[in-house]
């Protein structure tokens, strides 16, 4: 933590869940016990948004994980940021690896979409990683300040905006970033936006880490000068072990 505000940390639920998976989840996240000074959101799959709003305790906000690139309208299958608000939701994701890299939705775009919302009053998640051969050929901090150069292109106010750093080599995989190469990445893009925004955004913008964090893995990256919290897919549908990460910074 360097003392940027509230440890954060987020559950991206993906396409995952039923009816009745999210009532059990939601059972356990109401009863689990969380840190007060940790802020905490979860992100379900659209059409169980209401279904959350409506069961989980007021304590944890809730997060899309995507939405349009601006006014609703003719845009079949799209959802808005406006309608988003409309639900309820405090929180959008945006630039998910799986968006850039399977849907294949490009940096300008993301970055139009989070201005987007925030002009909405929507707070923006915004994803920023490198892939596995972008690692190897030493191009971590390229891809990473080109995605944030595509978000700070369009962006004009940080105050809604937590930044999450997620290597896509570790979504999904297991395999979790050290807490050295993590707090490396951090802290450059620390610096990156104390010199291309301000010093006084680069020290009060939270920058999280996403994943493979797990229960066991969690308390190690907290200790991270630069680590602000986590974004966590895998692990955030199992309700104990979700608390557990919440719980990772004290
Ligand atoms: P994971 O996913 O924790 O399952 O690796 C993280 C994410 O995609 O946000």
């Amino acid at each position: 933590m360097a003392g940027t505000g509230k440890f954060f940390v987020g559950g991206n639920w993906k396409c995952n869940g039923t009816k009745d998976s999210i009532s059990k989840l939601v059972a356990d996240l109401n009863g689990g016990k969380m840190e007060s000074d940790v802020d905490v959101v979860v992100a379900p799959p659209f059409v169980y948004i209401d279904q959350v709003k409506n069961s989980l305790t007021d304590r944890i906000e809730i997060s899309a994980q995507n939405c349009w690139v601006g006014k609703g309208g003719a845009f079949t299958g799209e959802i808005s940021a406006e309608q988003l608000i409309d639900m309820g939701c405090q929180w959008v994701i945006l630039g998910h690896s799986e968006r850039r890299h399977i849907i294949g939705e490009a940096d300008k775009f993301i970055g139009k979409k989070a201005a987007y919302a925030l002009s909405q009053n929507l707070k923006v998640i915004a994803c920023i990683g490198e892939k596995l051969e972008e690692r190897e050929a030493g191009k971590t901090f390229d891809v990473c300040f080109q995605q944030m150069k595509a978000f700070a292109d369009s962006i004009t106010s940080w105050e809604d905006v937590v930044i999450a750093y997620e290597p896509v080599w570790a979504i999904g995989t297991g395999k979790v970033a050290t807490p050295e190469q993590a707090q490396e990445v951090h802290g450059a893009v620390r610096d990156w936006l104390k010199k291309n925004i301000s010093e006084e955004v680069a020290s009060s913008t939270r920058i999280i880490y996403g994943g493979s964090v797990n229960g066991s893995n969690c308390s190690e990256l907290a200790k991270q000068e630069d680590i602000d919290g986590f974004l966590v897919g895998g692990a955030s549908l199992k309700g104990p072990e979700f608390g557990t990460i919440v719980n990772s910074v004290t």
